[in-house]
């Protein structure tokens, strides 16, 4: 996939959408409306959006720290959320291992 400038405007300009509320999306990547918009709750204040697209497949995600307008605990995707997960215990360990040297 190439991730060239206009893509990457397009996924923020995605993502401002979705936090102020916006539910009716497109996918960044092909345009298709049947983009669903996902969630995961990684710390207290830390919040993850996740935008699944049914026909390319495609997925972009975002972390925020303000709980986004449609966050709904019952919309938390199982998988994306053990993706989160894992992504944040790798951080927590790179963390850990700096501050020992
Ligand atoms: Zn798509």
């Amino acid at each position: 996939m190439n991730k060239d400038k206009v893509y990457i405007n397009k996924v923020i300009e995605l993502f401002k959408l979705i936090s102020e509320g916006v539910e009716n999306i497109k996918c960044p990547n092909c345009g298709s409306e049947n983009a669903r918009i996902f969630y995961t709750k990684s710390r207290k204040d830390r919040y993850g959006i996740w935008v699944r697209c049914e026909d390319c497949k495609n997925i972009e995600h975002a972390d925020t720290k303000i709980s986004p307008v449609g966050f709904d605990e019952k919309k938390i995707n199982k998988r994306f959320q053990d993706m989160d997960d894992h992504a944040w215990r790798k951080a927590d360990e790179l963390v850990r291992r700096k501050n020992k040297n």
